[in-house]
């Protein structure tokens, strides 16, 4: 799967890698329940600070989840980009 992948050359659109939070590339992905990615560290640290709340809210689309979701990494960008971060270091 990733073979294929890296024959065909993945053209990243950085602005569908980028966390929304910290603007740079995503950091150990993870995908929320409306589709949006995140670094994890970033929605860790965004859904703290909604604690008091008692609500969480996607920094993006603004849908908001009762209970805190589970996080799960995205295997797939997380695939990605390892991909990209190889090829921009040359060494
Ligand atoms: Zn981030
Ligand atoms: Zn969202």
């Amino acid at each position: 799967m990733a073979e294929q992948q890296r024959e065909r050359g993945v053209e990243l659109d950085n602005s569908q890698f980028c966390c929304a939070v910290c603007l740079e590339l995503l950091k150990e992905p993870v995908t929320i329940h409306c589709g949006h990615s995140y670094c994890r560290s970033c929605i860790e640290g965004c859904w703290d600070q909604e604690k008091k709340k008692g609500k969480y809210s996607c920094p993006q689309c603004r849908e908001t989840f009762n209970s805190r979701p589970a996080l799960r990494r995205n295997n797939m960008l997380a695939e990605v980009m390892a991909c990209s971060l190889r090829r921009r270091s040359p060494s």
